[in-house]
């Protein structure tokens, strides 16, 4: 894997979402639009719409090893994005792929719940999120119900989505971007009504604070967005905090163009230019 190419590679390992939401189908457009290539490995199939997701269907576990292997063989990958992995057997497989292969920065979108609330992850594969995506992934991206699911308890003092960051260094990764706008106020002082905080925490105590006017709708695929946005950022060779800060620009653009084609959420709308 390199970062030498004229339009860097991101891989993107996730599920389909056939509303056009969320998803793999988001992770194209969101890598497109800032300049990179995606090459998509589908772990899963949904049935969902802008409402709710319904159904998983997962692909063989050795099958999504052979769709990424054949990729990072060939392509010279820049950035890698992980979204919804579907079950911890698929989870285990590419975990062991992407650890025999070069490194590159490894956005880890910790997909637990769908945005209309249904469950997307089992015990086991968020074990295995945990376990085994942790450790690899250079930024994880989880909203307020992931890091508190992902972290456990922690301590009732001081800064509860600090003090669960650091859980999460804790199972290896390097940064840690916490999302706050699916809970308005989850922790006195960190949301509020009108404005949404994202905190990209860095293992070495640093923190950057980015806060968005809270848009008055919910969407559908708006971690997908970010997190591509990010990890096409990242195969750019932009540095994590640029990175970042460009990534949540991109993202509340899109959501603030976004439109609502069925009875559910809004859809971002990613590709405007
Ligand atoms: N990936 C898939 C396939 C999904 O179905 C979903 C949510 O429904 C997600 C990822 C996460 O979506 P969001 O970006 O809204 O968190």
């Amino acid at each position: 894997m390199n970062k030498n190419s004229e339009r860097p590679v991101v891989l993107v390992i996730a599920g389909n979402d056939p509303s056009g939401g969320a998803g793999i189908a988001a992770d194209i457009q969101a890598i497109s639009a800032l300049g990179a290539h995606p090459a998509p490995v589908v772990t899963c199939l949904t049935v969902q719409d802008t409402c709710n997701a319904y159904e998983v269907e997962c692909c063989d576990a050795a099958f999504v090893y052979r769709q990424a292997s054949r990729i990072l063989e060939d392509l010279p990958v820049a950035a890698v994005k992980i979204g919804l992995l579907g079950n911890a057997e698929i989870a285990n497989t590419v975990a062991q792929l992407l650890k025999a292969s070069d490194t590159v920065p490894i956005v880890l979108d910790p997909v637990l719940v769908a945005a209309g609330g249904a469950r997307l992850a089992t015990l086991d594969l968020k074990h295995a999120i945990i376990n085994m995506f942790c450790p690899l992934a250079t930024v994880i991206t989880p909203n307020a119900s992931e890091i508190r699911e992902l972290a456990g308890p922690v301590d009732g003092d001081g800064d509860l989505q600090q003090a669960r960051a650091k859980k999460l260094f804790d199972f290896g990764c390097e940064y840690v971007l916490a999302k706050g706008a699916d809970e308005p106020d989850p922790d006195p002082g960190q949301q509020s009504l009108d404005k949404v905080t994202n905190t990209l925490y860095r293992r070495d105590g640093s923190v950057h604070v980015n806060t968005w006017p809270r848009l008055p709708h919910s969407y559908h695929g708006s971690g997908c967005t970010l997190a591509s946005a990010l990890a096409a950022l990242l195969a750019q060779g932009v540095d994590m905090v640029e990175a970042d800060s460009q990534a949540q620009d991109y993202t509340y653009a899109a959501l603030s163009r976004g439109f609502k084609p069925g009875a559910g959420q809004h859809i971002p709308l990613r590709h405007w230019r």
